[in-house]
C-alpha cells in the first residue's frame, strides 16, 4: 500500500526521524489555519505548498509552491487544489489532487541552497538483505544521477538478522562528506529511517531530498513510502491510512468482491482460476497479437455468481474487444465451472457486447463441452492452448 508524503512524515517522525514538519489541508482555508498553527508551533513565517499524490516529481509539475505569507498560503493552495497533476508517475491521466500539505519552509529563505541528499531502504531480493541506497546528489530524479554519476550513488546492505550496525550508519555519514554536528546528525536521522522501515514492515521508504540546513540539522523533506500489503494487519492505524480515491476504481471492486484483479492496457480480457495459469494466458494472449486487459484470478470456486461478477468486472474497462476464460478443473470441475458460465451469461443477457472464448480443461472437460453447446450461448468452446490463442488473434485481429 502506497501512501501519502504527510502519511509517511507522520510514521517517521513517530521513529524519530526529523521531518519538515507540516499539516494537512482540503480547503484555502484549511490551508491557512494549518499555517499559522506551524507558525505558532516552529516559529517559521514561511511555508510550502505541496500536492498530496500518490506520486513523485510533484516539484516540476507545479506541485510545490512556496509562500511567504498568509494571503500567498491561500491562493497557492487555492492553485493546487483540485488540480490535476500530470508527472512522469501519474501516467498520462493524471492525478486529481484532494489534499496539500502546508509545511514549512526548511530552506530558509535568504540563505544559499541547502545541500540535498537522497536515501532510500528497500529489500534487495538477490541478496536477502535490506539496503540503503544514497547519494549525496539529492532532489533530483535518482534514475538521472544512476545514468550521469553512477559513482555518485552508494548501496550500504543490511543483514535482517544483524540489523543495521553503528559502524554502516557512521559509513554513510561519511560518504555523504559530512562532519561534525552534521556528521552525527546524519548517524541519527539514518537510525531512526531503518527503524521505521523494520518497524512499519514497509517495503520502501524513499526520501529525495533529504536536507541539511545551515544550522546543521539533518530531516526528511519529501517521503515516498510503500507498506507490505500482507504485513497491514499488524499495523491498523497504517491500515486506515488508504486513500482508495488514489487507487484503479475497477480494481478495489474487485478487490472487494474477493477477485485478484490487475488493470492492465490491454484490450483482451482474461478470466483464469490461479496465478501461473493467470500468467501463461497473458503470455497466451501477447503471442497471439493481443494485448491483455487484465490479470483475474477468480480462485477455487468458479461458481456463477463469481463468474459473472468477474464478467462484470472486466466488462467495465471499455478497453476490452474479447474476452478468454481459461479454467483447468481441478479441484472444482469443469462442467461446474461451464454451469457457472453458462447461468452469468443468461443473467447477464443484453450486456455482454464481445466475443468470449472459453477454454476448459480438466476433470469433466467433454461434459463441459456438452453443455455449453447445448446451452446455445454465443461463447468459442475450446479445448487446447492453442486453439484458444488461434481463437483471440482471430477475433482481435478483425
Ligand atoms: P517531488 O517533486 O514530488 O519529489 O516533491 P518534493 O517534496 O521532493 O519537493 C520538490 C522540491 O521542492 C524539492 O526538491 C525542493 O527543491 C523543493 N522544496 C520542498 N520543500 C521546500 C522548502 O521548504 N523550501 C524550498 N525553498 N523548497 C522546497
Ligand atoms: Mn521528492
Amino acid at each position: 500500500m502506497n501512501l501519502h508524503e504527510y502519511q509517511g512524515k507522520e510514521i517517521l517522525s513517530r521513529s524519530g526521524v526529523r521531518v519538515q514538519r507540516g499539516y494537512v489541508a482540503t480547503t484555502p482555508e484549511e490551508a491557512v489555519e494549518a499555517a499559522k498553527k506551524l507558525a505558532d508551533e516552529t516559529g517559521t513565517g514561511f511555508w510550502v505548498v505541496k500536492a498530496q499524490v500518490h506520486a513523485g516529481g510533484r516539484g516540476k509539475a507545479g506541485g510545490v509552491k512556496l509562500a511567504k505569507n498568509l494571503d500567498e498560503v491561500y491562493e497557492k493552495a487555492k492553485q493546487i487544489l483540485g488540480m490535476t497533476l500530470v508527472t512522469p508517475q501519474t501516467g498520462k491521466k493524471g492525478k486529481k489532487v484532494h489534499q496539500v500539505l502546508i509545511a514549512e519552509d526548511v530552506y530558509y529563505p535568504g540563505e544559499s541552497k541547502p545541500e540535498e541528499y537522497y536515501m532510500s531502504v528497500m529489500l534487495n531480493r538477490e541478496k536477502g538483505q535490506n539496503m540503503i541506497m544514497y547519494s549525496p546528489e539529492g532532489g533530483m530524479n535518482i534514475e538521472e544521477v544512476a545514468e550521469k554519476k553512477p559513482e555518485k550513488i552508494f548501496l550500504e546492505y543490511i543483514d535482517p538478522a544483524h540489523g543495521l550496525q553503528d559502524f554502516q550508519a557512521r559509513r554513510i555519514a561519511f560518504n555523504l562528506g559530512l562532519s561534525g554536528q552534521a556528521f552525527k546528525e546524519m548517524v541519527k536521522f539514518v537510525k531512526a529511517l531503518y527503524k521505521a522501515y523494520t518497524q512499519n514492515d514497509a517495503s520502501l521508504f524513499e526520501i529525495n531530498p533529504v536536507l541539511k540546513t545551515s544550522d546543521n540539522k539533518i530531516l526528511a523533506v519529501d517521503s515516498k513510502v510503500v507498506i507490505d500489503n500482507n504485513a497491514l494487519f499488524r499495523h491498523p492505524d497504517i491500515a486506515a491510512m488508504r486513500d482508495i480515491r488514489e487507487e484503479n476504481p475497477i480494481e478495489v471492486e474487485a478487490k472487494e468482491a474477493g477477485l485478484n484483479y490487475v488493470a492492465l492496457d490491454g484490450n483482451v480480457g482474461c478470466m483464469v482460476n490461479g496465478a501461473g495459469l493467470a500468467m501463461a494466458t497473458m503470455d497466451l494472449i501477447k503471442q497471439s497479437g493481443g494485448e491483455p486487459a487484465n490479470f483475474l484470478d477468480v480462485g477455487g470456486t468458479a461458481d456463477a455468481e463469481r463468474v459473472e461478477k468477474g464478467f462484470r468486472i472486466i466488462l467495465k474497462d471499455p478497453k476490452v474487444k474479447a474476452i478468454l476464460v481459461n479454467i483447468f478443473g481441478g479441484i472444482v470441475r469443469a462442467d461446474r465451472v461451464a454451469q457457472g458460465i453458462v447461468d452469468a451469461y443468461n443473467n447477464m443477457k443484453g450486456e455482454i457486447h464481445v466475443p468470449i472464448i472459453v477454454r476448459l480443461q480438466g476433470t469433466n472437460a467433454d461434459k463441459a463441452k456438452e453443455l455449453i453447446e447445448k446451452s446455445g450461448i454465443p461463447v468459442h468452446f475450446v479445448t487446447e492452448f492453442k486453439e484458444a490463442a488461434d481463437k483471440v488473434k482471430a477475433l482481435v485481429s478483425a
